[in-house]
């Protein structure tokens, strides 16, 4: 464990879970209307084969666009939940 280091933001992307979308497989949760899914940080529908980074919030965004919010945020666009910073 490298404690006390100050991670750098691409640590805090690798940190989080990738996952490549391969259309909605949320079949459990039928009352959520996420048919379709956005990037909270660019507001684009994700296509199928996207690269999608999901926070610890469960929203998800692009691996692309991740990257450079990150940099600057350290947060959720959307709900504004803290990202893990290690
Ligand atoms: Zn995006
Ligand atoms: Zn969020």
């Amino acid at each position: 464990m490298a404690f006390g280091s100050v991670p750098a933001a691409k640590s805090v992307v690798e940190a989080l879970e990738k996952f490549k979308y391969e259309g909605s497989c949320d079949q459990d949760h039928e009352d959520e209307s996420k048919l379709i899914e956005t990037c909270v940080i660019c507001m684009e529908e994700v296509i199928i084969g996207s690269h999608l980074i999901r926070m610890p919030c469960s929203h998800i965004c692009h691996e692309d666009c991740i990257s450079p919010w990150i940099h600057q945020n350290h947060t959720c666009p959307l709900c504004r939940h803290k990202l893990p910073s290690q």
